[in-house]
């Protein structure tokens, strides 16, 4: 699909209220995550769509917005030193309308709540706005409150797994969507800076960062902590170190998320194969960039999936995955959108 169709794509699935399904073909997916809508929208503000990226923050901002009285709530609880349940706590999805789901997803995870101020942020920059604008306070302020409130409590990944985890891709997600938004609000970068001790305490081992704190292993997700959240330069050497991790343990002819993912077997996926050209761009290391591309547009078959089946790690998953849900999600939005980032920074080349 070429970078129009894909625009196309992106924006004939907005809803007019603005959210983004994850898949609007996938038994699970037809839901707004704030995790890949996020990054939907900051693709389309990279390919001068900004009237339909400030349609997605509004309807972020306005649906956080409502959970305020559970923000409170949840802050009271845990200031009496009260339980909270784990489905007290905010969502990782919502309906396209913006409602909380009433099902068992797993889903204290706080990731989406730092990237979609980090895209916010960008929006803002992109769209040539140097102030938040009103509709969007209420949002970002309920999101602050509960991110002061719970960053450092152990929770699901991105990935959607392994709760009671401090997770370094987590906390780099909060870490850049306060410091973004920290811009035009600059009493919030101490909270950042709070954020980037901790993970620099807790989250490097052997010189590089790790999985969660306490495993050792690479994730394809610790790229975030350079681009796009900027917790490290990429010639870091703490960045380099993790870079190195991910490449000789889980990159194929394009990147699995980390050892032992057994979701659909544990393939390769797109998105994180466009986030590893990516990094590749920044590093001047031009040539691997152009190939991930070309693995990328040759995976393109009426539309990119989540993962690649290609190389399992563990066949017999994808077996068992495929007869609950069906086969790996397709159209994927946020592939596709991490394959425009990916494309356009590849044609400005290394800033
Ligand atoms: C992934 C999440 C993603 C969700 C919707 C899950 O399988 O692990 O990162 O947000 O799908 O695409």
């Amino acid at each position: 699909m070429n970078t129009e169709s894909t625009v196309r794509l992106l924006l004939a699935e907005q809803t007019q209220g603005g959210a983004f399904s994850a898949c609007p073909s996938f038994s699970q997916y037809p839901y707004c995550w704030l995790r890949d809508a996020t990054f939907v929208a900051y693709a389309l503000d990279c390919y001068g769509q900004h009237s339909a990226a400030e349609r997605y923050y509004l309807w972020a901002a306005q649906t956080i917005a409502r959970q305020e009285g559970q923000i409170e709530k949840l802050i009271h609880l845990r200031s009496r030193g009260a339980p909270i349940a784990e489905h007290e706590f905010l969502p990782t999805r919502f309906s396209l309308s913006g409602e909380p789901l009433k099902d068992n997803w797993p889903n204290f995870q706080l990731d989406g709540y730092g990237q979609w101020l980090w895209g916010l942020g960008q929006h803002l920059k992109l769209s040539g706005q140097s102030t938040i604008p009103s509709q969007f306070q209420a949002g970002v302020n309920s999101t602050l409150a509960y991110l002061a409130a719970f960053w450092n409590e152990p929770c699901y990944d991105c990935w959607e797994e392994f709760p009671f985890r401090w997770h370094t891709s987590t906390l780099v997600s909060l870490y850049g969507g306060i410091k973004a938004i920290g811009e035009f609000i600059p009493s919030q970068l101490d909270l950042a800076e709070q954020i980037k001790t901790f993970i620099l305490e807790h989250c490097v081992q052997e010189g590089h960062l790790v999985k969660f704190v306490g495993c050792p292993i690479p994730d394809s997700s610790l790229l975030w902590s350079a681009v796009p959240f900027g917790l490290f330069e990429v010639t870091d050497p703490i960045f380099l170190a993790t870079l190195e991790q991910i490449e000789s343990r889980l990159l194929r002819s394009g990147l699995r998320r980390y050892e032992f993912d057994t979701y659909y077997g544990g393939g390769q996926w797109i998105l994180l194969s466009a986030w590893l050209g990516w990094v590749y761009v920044r590093l001047g290391r031009t040539a691997e960039a152009e190939q991930l591309l070309e693995w990328i547009e040759t995976q393109d078959e009426a539309g990119l999936p989540e993962q690649v089946s290609q190389e399992l790690h563990a066949p017999v998953y994808h077996d068992y995955w495929r007869k609950m849900w069906g086969q790996p999600a397709k159209p994927l939005l946020w592939s596709h959108a991490m394959h425009l980032i990916f494309k356009q920074e590849l044609k400005k080349g290394n800033p």
